[in-house]
C-alpha cells in the first residue's frame, strides 16, 4: 500500500516514508492510496474476534508485506495492551470507555502504535529520530509514555503554559530519559505553528532527522479505527447492529479514524461531532465555509482547537462533497456552562463521572437522539479518565472517582520542562543547541 498527499495525488510515498515524514512536502496530509476494504466475512463475524486480532486484520489491511506478519502482530499486541469496554448507560445510551491505556486517554492507541512502528522501522546506528510533538494537553501524555525509552528515538514535546491540566502536566514533564518537554508561553495553536515551522525549516532538517508524533501522522490515524470495529463486535454479540457514533473532536483525528473506518466497510448509521466553543468545523457543515479561528480556551482543554488539521482528510474522504458529508456527519457545539451541566446530568442519572470532553459527546448525543428518534445504539466516546480533569469537575462528584494505579505517584515525580517564549529563533536555536 502507498500513501498520497491530499495535495496531490500524484505523489505516492510507501508507509514507511509516510510514518517518518509524517507531513508530505507540499503541506497535504498523507492517505492511503486506496481504502482498504475488510472482507464482509469478517465484518458479518466480527464478535468472534478479540480487540487484538481485530486490530491486526485492519493494520495488516494498510500495512500489508512491509511489515511481516509476526512482527506486525507483536506490534500490534505490544501497543493495544489494554481494554476498551462498552457500558451501556441505559437500552439504547453506550459509552466506549477509551482511557484505560498508561496516559489515561484515547491518545494511547495512537502513540503506542505509531511509537513502536517508528522504532521497528528505526535501523540500528542510524541517525537519533527526533520526534517534535506540539500537545494541547493528553497527546504529550500519551506519546511521552508510548516513546519513553525506545531506542533511537527523542521526543520534544510542546505544551501551552497554563493550559493542561495538573496530571496532564506531570505525565509530560516527569518523565527524563529520551523525553523533553518545553513549556509554551502561549496556546496549542502557538505550539503546533512552532513544530510546523521546524518542518519546513532546511537548516533543521539539515542537522536533525524530524518526525512528527502530532495526530496528523498516518501511524496515529490507523490504530484509532480499531475501537470503532471492536464497539460494533461487542455491540453485535449483543443483537445490535445499528450504530450512532458521537465523537468528542479537536483536531478531528478520532472522527477521523472513524469516518476511515466506515469507508472500509464498517457498518456506521451517522457520526456526530461533538465540539466545544471552538467550532469550525459546526460553522462549515452549516454554512459550507470553511473558516479557522484562533483557538479559545475551555474546561475541555483537548479540543481547544481553531484549525484542526485532520479535517482535510475528511474532506478527502468524501471527495470533497459536503453534501455526502453532512448526509453522514452532524455537529452540535457546546459552551463551558452546558459541559458542567453535562457532567452533572451524567452523574446524577447514571452515577457516571465523566470527563469535560466526555460530557460533551454525551450532550451532543443526546441531542442528536432527540432531533433523530429511532432503533439505534447511541455510542459516545469517552476519550480521558476524569482523574484528568480534577480542576473541571466539582468536588461532590470528583470524589467518587476511583484514581487509577499510577495517578498518584506521578505527584512525587520532580517537574523537568524548559521554558519557551512563543518565539521560532528561540526554539529553533534551543533544538540546534541542545542536539
Ligand atoms: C485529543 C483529545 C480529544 C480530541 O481528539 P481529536 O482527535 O483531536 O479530535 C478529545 N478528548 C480528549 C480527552 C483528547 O485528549
Amino acid at each position: 500500500m502507498q500513501f498520497y498527499s491530499t495535495n496531490n495525488k500524484a505523489l505516492r510515498v510507501s508507509f514507511q516514508e509516510a510514518v517518518f515524514n509524517s507531513l508530505p512536502q507540499d503541506k497535504g496530509l498523507y492517505m492511503p492510496e486506496v481504502i482498504p476494504q475488510l472482507d464482509p466475512y469478517f465484518i458479518k463475524n466480527i464478535q468472534q474476534y478479540s480487540l487484538q486480532e481485530i486490530a491486526f486484520t485492519i493494520a495488516k489491511a494498510f500495512i500489508g508485506n512491509d511489515i511481516p506478519d509476526a512482527d506486525l502482530k507483536s506490534i500490534v499486541d505490544d501497543a493495544i495492551n489494554f481494554e476498551a469496554p462498552v457500558k451501556f448507560l441505559d437500552a439504547e445510551t453506550a459509552v466506549l470507555e477509551l482511557f484505560h491505556g498508561p496516559s489515561y486517554a484515547f491518545k494511547d492507541f495512537g502513540a503506542r502504535f505509531m511509537s513502536r512502528v517508528m522504532g521497528y522501522f528505526s535501523k540500528q546506528g542510524e541517525q537519533l529520530l527526533d520526534v517534535l510533538v506540539a500537545t494541547s494537553g493528553d497527546t504529550g501524555g500519551a506519546v511521552a509514555s508510548g516513546f519513553l525509552g525506545v531506542e533511537g528515538t527523542r521526543v520534544t514535546i510542546l505544551y501551552p503554559k497554563g493550559k493542561v491540566s495538573k496530571v496532564q502536566e506531570e505525565q509530560l514533564t516527569t518523565n527524563g530519559q529520551n523525553i523533553r518537554a518545553l513549556e509554551v508561553e502561549g496556546t496549542f495553536d502557538d505550539c503546533q505553528a512552532l513544530v510546523k515551522e521546524a518542518f519546513n525549516d532546511p537548516d533543521l532538517n539539515n542537522a536533525l532527522r524530524l518526525t512528527s508524533a502530532n495526530s496528523i501522522n498516518i501511524a496515529r490515524l490507523i490504530p484509532q479505527t480499531f475501537y470503532y470495529f471492536w464497539t460494533y463486535a461487542q455491540l453485535k454479540s449483543q443483537g445490535m447492529d445499528e450504530i450512532v457514533f458521537t465523537v468528542p473532536s479537536g483536531n478531528f483525528g478520532n472522527i477521523g479514524a472513524g469516518l476511515l473506518a466506515y469507508k472500509m466497510g464498517l457498518p456506521v448509521a451517522h457520526f456526530v461531532a461533538a465540539t466545544n466553543v471552538n467550532d469550525t468545523v459546526p460553522r462549515f457543515l452549516q454554512h459550507g465555509i470553511y473558516e479557522p479561528k484562533p483557538s479559545v480556551q475551555t474546561l475541555a482543554n483537548a479540543m481547544d482547537v481553531g484549525n484542526p488539521s485532520n479535517w482535510v482528510r475528511i474532506q478527502d474522504l468524501f471527495g470533497q462533497d459536503l453534501d455526502q458529508l453532512k448526509a453522514k456527519v452532524s455537529s452540535y457545539t457546546y459552551t463551558d456552562e452546558q459541559t458542567l451541566e453535562g457532567m452533572e446530568e451524567l452523574f446524577q442519572k447514571y452515577k457516571y463521572v465523566a470527563c469535560p470532553h466526555t460530557a460533551i459527546a454525551y450532550l451532543a448525543s443526546k441531542a442528536y437522539r432527540n432531533e433523530h428518534p429511532g432503533e439505534y445504539a447511541s455510542v459516545f466516546l469517552s476519550t480521558a479518565h476524569p482523574c484528568k480533569f480534577p480542576e473541571a469537575i466539582k468536588p461532590e462528584v470528583f470524589q467518587h472517582v476511583a484514581l487509577p494505579d499510577g495517578a498518584s505517584a506521578l505527584a512525587e515525580k520532580e517537574k523537568q520542562a524548559v521554558e519557551m517564549p512563543v518565539d521560532y529563533k528561540t526554539f529553533k536555536t534551543y533544538l540546534l543547541v541542545n542536539n
